[in-house]
């Protein structure tokens, strides 16, 4: 029997009469059910969210931080059954989601020592001017599928600090590893800060419309958030959106082919490249394209894609039957065009659960599908450039800007190509790093606003200016 998950609402741990099943993408069983709320459970979440404000928002920032400290620590005492309940249901190797529930608690902990000071504008002797910083409201989140508990607390932490209550809801694919967390830290605040319900795709208008939802922090694609930006528009909610990427890697001459080969490889592959930042253009000089490419084919297969809780397992299944079919569509594109095949490429449908073979074109033209379009999956196009400014312009030619990397010794050199590049991040000589202290956002059609850092708490606030008169007439 699969397991029954609940929401959480007002503090307490719902049911619903309607449910939806979730999926191993591993074997295709169905591994539990979680309420399908709509309207009702919405409007009581909602309802519960605005009474918490009233409270929460006048909270001591300390009790806050407290309570997010509190909540850092519960994801990590529980990390064993957290990271196994991950990989059963979004297919990561147990690895990489014991990385992504570690990184959660370690982000949420550092999150809570941010600061929400005052600013001063003026201290003249006629007046004293002052910027402090006001929660929004109640906060909607919305969260993708592949990395459900690093996206739903990088939205709760900031939220919850900055003095807002939020109504979270998960994937519809991977609702349930936070469920089992809202189970776990529903006691770490106030009943109706924190409110997680689950649902279809459908719910997401709901919130992104509801006239008492004032603000909606978004991670998914940029087909959605640009729907997510028109409900929001209605009563003009402020928004926050992390978009789609096709991240460029740069590998220039001087770059060490045994030592970048492996790196490259993780930085598209990890997560079975189901990452908005991984790397999904690998553009290699010419002067070392044959034989870095040849390394990375190597490497490739040297590593067993596989079910996520097996021993051994470097790339897990595909998440979703959709996102499964479009990649093998990616890949039979190619096919159909004749491109040339490193590795990979041939896919057994026989097998059950969402397997896509680690495939690595050689050297497709810049307008094939598999290039100018993200393909969030574990299918890589290697590219060969001969100049900068010609690189820099292909890297460009996009109309997303989420991040992108640069390999070269000469790091002058790698922060000149890296300052040209129209992305919200780009590494030199790394990549994938993410800081709670550092903001990421995408430029283009990436997204809009900005999550972590102070510039990603501020999202979560109004400014207020309070200006006052000395030596007043009054
Ligand atoms: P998606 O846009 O299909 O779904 C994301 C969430 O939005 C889900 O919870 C879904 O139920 C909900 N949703 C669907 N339709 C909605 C609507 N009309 N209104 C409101 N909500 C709606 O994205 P996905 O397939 O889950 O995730 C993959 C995408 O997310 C990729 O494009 C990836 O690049 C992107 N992503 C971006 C970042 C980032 O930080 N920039 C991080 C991870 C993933």
């Amino acid at each position: 029997m699969p397991t029954a998950y609940r929401n959480l609402i007002d503090g307490e741990m719902i049911e619903t009469a309607r449910t939806m099943d979730v999926v191993n993408p591993a074997n295709e069983s169905v591994i539990g059910t979680v309420p399908a709320c709509g309207k009702e459970e919405l409007d009581r979440a909602v309802a519960a969210a605005r009474r918490a404000f009233k409270t929460w928002s006048k909270t001591p920032i300390e009790d806050r931080r407290a309570a997010i400290k509190a909540i850092s620590a519960i994801i990590k005492e529980n990390a064993d059954e957290l990271h196994r309940l991950l990989t059963a249901e979004q297919g990561k190797p147990h690895g990489q989601a014991m990385n992504e529930i570690i990184g959660a608690s370690a982000m949420v902990g550092a999150q809570a020592t941010l600061d929400l000071d005052d600013e001063i504008n003026e201290d003249s002797d006629t007046r004293l001017s002052r910027t402090r910083r006001v929660p929004v409201g109640v906060v909607g989140g919305i969260v993708p599928w592949n990395f459900p508990v690093m996206m739903a607390m990088q939205k709760i932490a900031p939220a919850m600090l900055s003095g807002c209550t939020i109504v979270l809801k998960p994937s519809p694919f991977t609702p349930l590893t936070t469920l089992r967390l809202a189970e776990l830290i529903k006691d770490a605040a106030p009943a109706g800060v924190i409110n997680v319900i689950t649902g279809e795709d459908s719910l997401g208008p709901m919130i992104t419309e509801h006239p008492d939802i004032d603000k909606i922090t978004f991670t998914g694609s940029t087909a959605t958030g640009k729907k997510i930006m028109e409900g929001a528009s209605r009563d003009l909610k402020r928004i926050t959106l992390e978009l789609g990427g096709n991240d460029a890697s740069i590998v220039l001459p001087d770059a060490d082919v045994e030592k970048v080969a492996e790196q490259l490889f993780w930085s598209s592959f990890a997560n079975a490249g189901q990452i908005c930042v991984a790397a999904k253009r690998i553009y290699i000089h010419e002067d070392i394209y044959d034989d870095l490419s040849k390394a990375i084919a190597e490497y490739a297969k040297s590593v067993k894609v596989g079910d996520g809780s097996q021993q051994g397992t470097g790339v897990g299944p595909i998440q979703n039957r959709k996102q499964y079919e479009r990649v093998l569509e990616l890949i039979q594109d190619a096919k159909d065009q004749g491109y040339q095949f490193l590795v990979g490429g041939d896919h057994d449908p026989s097998v059950p659960g969402y397997y896509v073979p680690i495939t690595i074109l050689d050297n497709p033209p810049e307008d094939a599908r598999i290039v100018a379009e993200e393909q969030f999956g574990p299918v890589m196009p290697l590219m060969k450039f001969s100049s900068d400014d010609e690189v820099i312009e292909r890297a460009n030619n996009s109309d997303y800007g989420l991040a992108g990397a640069v390999w070269t010794k000469d790091t002058e050199r790698g922060v000149r190509i890296a300052e040209q590049l129209e992305t919200g991040t780009v590494w030199v000589n790394e990549y994938l790093h993410f800081s709670p202290f550092t903001p990421f956002g995408g430029h283009k059609q990436s997204g809009f606003g900005a999550e972590y850092g102070k510039e990603g708490l501020l999202e979560f606030t109004y400014p207020q200016v309070i200006t006052v008169r000395k030596n007043a007439n009054v």
